[in-house]
C-alpha cells in the first residue's frame, strides 16, 4: 500500500520538504529534501565513523545508554513535534518516545555470546560475531520514533552504523532525534536523511551498505528486496498485515469489547499488527457489532493536542483517499455501517471510526490491508470457517483468538499462520520476544536477541586443542 508523497515546499528555491499537520491539513514546518546523489558522502562518511565504533564494545554500552537518558530528558519537545506531525494523541506520543527509549537501553546490555564447539577431533571451533557494517535503514510513517529505534538499537548495539530516512510524511521528529541522540553518540554513528523518492531508492541500491532493514508496506518491500539484490546486502523487511481476531463461543461480549476496540483503533488503525478484521460465531454477531459500533460512535476524535482526545485523524492525504476507497467499495458491494462510513466535515483528515458489517468476505476491506479507522465484522458458522478465513489472505504478521477457555483458545491460536498469535489481547510485543511475519508481511527477524544477530555475521576460528 505505498502512498504517493508529499510535496515541495510552494514557492521555496531550495530542496525543502512540505510537513503537514494532519490534523488541520496545512502546511506548519518544513525538512530538508535530499537528493539521491547526497547519499555518497552519508555513506562514506558512515563507514569512517564505523571503524571505531566498531572497537569498543563497552564504550557502545556506555553511549547507548547515555542516549536513552537524552531521549527521555527530550521528551517533551520529541512528543509535541510527533504528534504534530504524525497526529496521533500526546499521551501516545510521550509513550511512543519511552518506547524508544527502553529500546536503546534493552540493546545497550545485550551481546552476541561466543560459543566453542568440541566434536571430538583435535581443534576446537569459536564462533565469534562481528558487526556488518553501514546499516540502511527505511521506516514509515504510523510509528516513526519507535520503529527508527527498531532498527538503529539493535543494530547500533551490534556494533555498526546506520543511515536512516524516516517517511517524507513525518520527517521532522526523527531530525530532532537524530540530534538528541548525536548528543551522546559520535560522529556519524547514525545520519538521518531526509526526502522523497528516490531518496529511499538509491539508499537500498547504494553498495555502501552491508544491510537494508525497511518497515513498510509490500510493493514497496518488493522493491527495496529487487534494488538491494544489486550489493547482494542483507535484507530485513517487515512489511503490512491484515490480522484477523477470532473470537470463539464462549467469549464473553462486555470483558473483552473494549480491549478489541482498541487493538483496531489505536493510532486510528494505523498499526501494521492492529486487528484488521474480526471473525465472530453467528449467534454473537449482532452483540458484537453493537459493543463496537457502540464504542466507534462515542469516541472523542480530534487534534491529538486536545487533551480530551482519543483518536486522532488519519495521517496524510493519500491515506485518507484510500481508507475513503474501500470503505465505500465495501458499502458498493452491500455492506453496512453500523458506525461512521465516512470522512468527517471540516480540516484535517478526519475519518468517522467505522464498524462495517454484511461485508462480502472477497470486498478490498477484507483481503487488503485498510490501515484506517475502519474494522469489518463478519459471522461463521464452525471453527474450521473462521480459522481458514484468519489464513486466508497473502499476509500473516499477527492474529489473536478471544474466549473465556483459555486452553481452547490457545489450540486455535496454534492453527494460525502468523508471527504471533495473541489470546484475548492484540498487539502486545516484549522487547526480548522475536518479531517476524510470515507469507508477505515480511523476510528476518527483529526484536529481542534474534534482532541483534540479525546485524551480526559469525565469525569463526578453528584452532588446534592444546597439546
Ligand atoms: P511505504 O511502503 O509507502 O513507505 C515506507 C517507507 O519506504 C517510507 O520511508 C517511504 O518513503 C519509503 N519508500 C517509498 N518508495 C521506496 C522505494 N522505491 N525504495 C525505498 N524506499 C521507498 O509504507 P507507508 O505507507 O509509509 O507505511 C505503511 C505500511 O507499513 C503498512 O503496510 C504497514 O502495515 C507497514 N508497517 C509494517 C510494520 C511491521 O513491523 N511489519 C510496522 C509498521 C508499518
Amino acid at each position: 500500500m505505498p502512498t504517493s508523497e508529499p510535496d515541495r515546499v510552494p514557492g521555496h528555491q531550495a530542496a525543502r520538504l512540505a510537513v503537514v499537520d494532519p490534523a488541520t491539513g496545512e502546511i506548519f514546518d518544513e525538512a530538508p529534501d535530499q537528493r539521491p546523489d547526497d547519499v555518497d558522502a552519508v555513506v562514506d562518511r558512515a563507514h569512517r565513523a564505523w571503524h571505531g565504533w566498531r572497537a569498543d564494545p563497552a564504550a557502545r554500552t556506555t553511549a547507548l545508554q547515555a542516549a536513552a537518558d537524552a531521549v527521555e530528558a527530550a521528551d517533551d519537545d520529541l512528543a509535541r513535534l510527533l504528534t504534530r506531525e504524525q497526529g496521533k494523541p500526546l499521551a501516545e506520543s510521550y509513550a511512543e518516545v519511552a518506547r524508544t527509549a527502553a529500546r536503546l537501553r534493552y540493546f545497550a546490555d545485550l551481546t552476541p555470546r561466543t560459543r566453542r564447539i568440541t566434536d571430538g577431533r583435535p581443534v576446537h571451533s569459536e564462533i565469534r560475531w562481528r558487526p556488518l557494517g553501514p546499516v540502511a535503514a527505511i521506516v514509515p510513517w504510523n510509528f516513526p520514533l519507535q520503529l527508527a529505534a527498531a532498527k538503529f538499537a539493535p543494530a547500533l548495539a551490534a556494533g555498526n552504523t546506520m543511515v536512516l530516512k524516516p517517511s517524507p510524511f513525518t520527517p521532522l521528529a526523527t531530525r530532532l532525534l537524530g540530534s538528541v541522540l548525536a548528543t551522546a553518540l559520535p560522529d556519524d554513528v547514525l545520519t538521518v536523511v531526509t526526502g522523497r523518492e528516490p531518496l529511499g531508492a538509491r539508499l537500498a541500491s547504494h553498495p555502501g551498505f552491508r544491510h537494508v532493514t525497511f518497515t513498510g508496506s509490500v510493493p514497496t518491500g518488493r522493491a527495496v528486496a529487487e534494488a538491494s539484490a544489486a550489493s547482494l546486502a542483507r535484507v530485513t523487511l517487515e512489511l503490512g498485515g491484515n490480522d484477523a481476531a477470532v473470537l470463539l463461543d464462549d467469549v464473553e461480549v462486555d470483558r473483552i469489547a473494549d480491549r478489541l476496540f482498541w487493538a483496531a483503533f489505536r493510532n486510528c488503525g494505523q498499526v501494521c499488527m492492529a486487528v484488521k478484521r474480526v471473525y465472530v460465531p453467528a449467534r454473537l454477531h449482532a452483540e458484537v457489532v453493537e459493543a463496537l459500533a457502540q464504542r466507534a460512535k462515542t469516541v472523542a476524535v480530534g487534534s491529538g493536542l486536545d487533551a480530551e482526545t482519543r483518536l486522532g485523524p488519519v495521517n496524510n492525504a493519500p491515506q485518507l483517499a484510500r481508507v475513503e476507497q474501500v470503505t465505500k467499495q465495501a458499502l458498493a458491494d452491500g455492506a453496512r455501517a453500523a458506525a461512521g462510513g465516512h470522512r468527517l466535515d471540516g480540516p484535517g483528515y478526519f475519518f468517522a471510526p467505522t464498524i462495517l458489517t454484511s461485508v462480502p468476505p472477497s470486498s478490498p476491506v477484507v483481503t487488503e490491508e485498510q490501515f484506517g479507522p475502519v474494522l469489518p465484522v463478519l459471522p461463521y458458522r464452525s471453527l474450521d470457517e473462521a480459522v481458514d478465513a484468519a489464513n486466508g489472505t497473502g499476509f500473516g504478521l499477527g492474529g489473536s483468538v478471544w474466549a473465556t477457555d483459555l486452553d481452547r483458545a490457545e489450540a486455535v491460536a496454534d492453527r494460525l499462520e502468523c508471527g504471533t498469535a495473541w489470546i484475548n489481547h492484540h498487539g502486545e510485543l516484549s522487547l526480548a520476544q522475536p518479531f517476524a511475519g510470515v507469507k508477505n508481511s515480511g523476510v528476518g527477524v527483529a526484536g529481542g536477541p534474534w534482532g541483534l544477530y540479525g546485524n551480526l555475521r559469525p565469525f569463526v576460528v578453528h584452532r588446534p586443542q592444546e597439546a
